[in-house]
């Protein structure tokens, strides 16, 4: 990858021209929803204006259009991550939706009474709340891998929480709400050596590091394609081959059948099997086209250019007496939560929106880290490529006018 040129990369951009409050907009809330660069939107009216037709079983010009730029985007999708097979993406919703395939297809068929699923206190609640569900239902039990001060896991403990009971680990890559980048490739080999399959999410890390399934040795890796300049209602769930054949399906219907009637239904191959009903294709060829110019930009330089950012906002927050950065773990992505002495998180989102600055505040869908570090929420800021140095000083001058106008 070469280096990153910012100014270019905004020009793909056309939302970044906008204003907002009468100020240009600054936009800080990527971890939530990054941006859709102009080459994806066009992608998206291609397909539209020429393309549109519901996939397989068409024998139609327009239904085999779509059918193979369907296909062609799953194999954007596989060499994204490096699987080793097309087949083991399936496209889903999101990364709530692919967990939930999971839960669903390996959990409830895996899993049962007395079993331990270790989860850790960085997870988003919806790598928290499915396996609660399971528990439920089966009489499993749920361990969790506790954090220190800086947010960081501690792996010690990780390595203490297996016995023989232990049948699934979820863990994820990068944590939406500090940063966190969590050791996953020796979770996984540790888990491994004691048979245990581990589920990742990534979702925060997918748009902002190179990641390869075959290097981590992950059984399971979740994203959404909302978080990296795709659409939104389309995810990925990766599944190694052996193991998403051995699952059960999670909806039934339509194209994941071979053979329907009253008395046995025989389910189609993978990934089929788990892409039941008319799916998403819009927005899966939409999300072919945004890991396009991800590449495009070079994953690595994204990476690199986001921890400038990073260093840059924390250097400058340091120097705000009164400010206080949550979650300071030693390896992590550009996401700085932090504190303001005396002010409600919610009232320094607002005024920040006056500034045209975008952040979120709240409990980022992470309440048990929220418990953990003893805070009732934060202001976060989560940077993306297309952010520059200079909306950085206008975040901060945005937390000084803050301060000026509550304390
Ligand atoms: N996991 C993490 C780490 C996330 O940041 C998010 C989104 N905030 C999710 C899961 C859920 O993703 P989605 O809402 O796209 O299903």
């Amino acid at each position: 990858d070469s280096t990153l040129d910012v100014a270019r990369v905004r020009a793909d951009f056309p939302i970044l021209e906008l204003q907002v409050e009468g100020k240009p907009l600054v936009y800080l809330d990527n971890a939530a929803s990054s941006q859709m660069p102009q080459p994806v939107i066009d992608r998206l009216v291609r397909y539209q204006t020429r393309q549109h037709a519901n996939i397989n079983r068409g024998v139609h010009y327009l239904s085999e259009t779509a059918t193979a730029e369907y296909e062609a985007a799953r194999c954007k999708l596989q060499r994204f991550i490096n699987a080793r097979e097309d087949r083991e993406v399936i496209f889903t919703s999101g990364t709530t939706d692919s967990i939930n395939l999971v839960m669903h297809g390996y959990g409830r068929k895996f899993i049962g009474a007395g079993d331990e699923i270790i989860l850790t206190t960085l997870e988003h609640h919806s790598n928290i709340v499915p396996w609660q569900m399971l528990a439920e239902e089966k009489g499993a039990r749920i361990r969790v891998v506790p954090i220190n001060d800086a947010g960081e896991l501690l792996i010690d403990d990780y390595e203490k929480l297996f016995n023989e009971r232990t049948k699934f680990v979820g863990v994820m890559h990068v944590s939406n709400a500090l940063g966190t980048i969590n050791p996953v490739r020796e979770m996984i080999a540790f888990a491994h050596a004691r048979g245990v399959p581990v589920l990742v999410d990534g979702a925060q890390a997918a748009p902002h590091m190179k990641v390869d399934v075959q290097e981590l040795d992950c059984d399971f890796y979740a994203f959404s394609g909302h978080k990296m300049c795709g659409p939104t209602g389309i995810g990925i769930l990766y599944g190694k081959a052996e193991l998403l054949e051995r699952m059960q399906p999670f909806k039934g219907g339509g194209d994941m059948i071979l053979s329907v009637t009253f008395e046995r239904t025989t389910y189609n191959s993978i990934p089929h099997k788990f892409e039941a009903g008319t799916p998403p294709i819009a927005a899966a060829i939409g999300l072919g086209a945004a890991v396009d110019y991800l590449s495009n930009v070079g994953i690595n330089a994204i990476a690199a250019y986001e921890i400038e950012l990073l260093n840059y906002a924390t250097e400058q927050i340091l120097q705000i007496p009164g400010v206080r950065i949550i979650g300071t773990a030693a390896k992590k992505t550009a996401v700085l939560s932090f504190e303001v002495a005396g002010v409600h998180p919610h009232d320094v989102g607002t005024l920040l929106n006056q500034e045209g600055v975008a952040v979120r505040t709240g409990h980022h869908c992470v309440q048990p880290v929220m418990l953990r570090l003893k805070v009732p929420a934060t202001t976060r800021a989560s940077f993306a490529f297309y952010n520059t140095m200079a909306e950085v000083d206008t975040f901060i001058a945005g937390i000084r006018t803050v301060q000026k106008i509550f304390i």
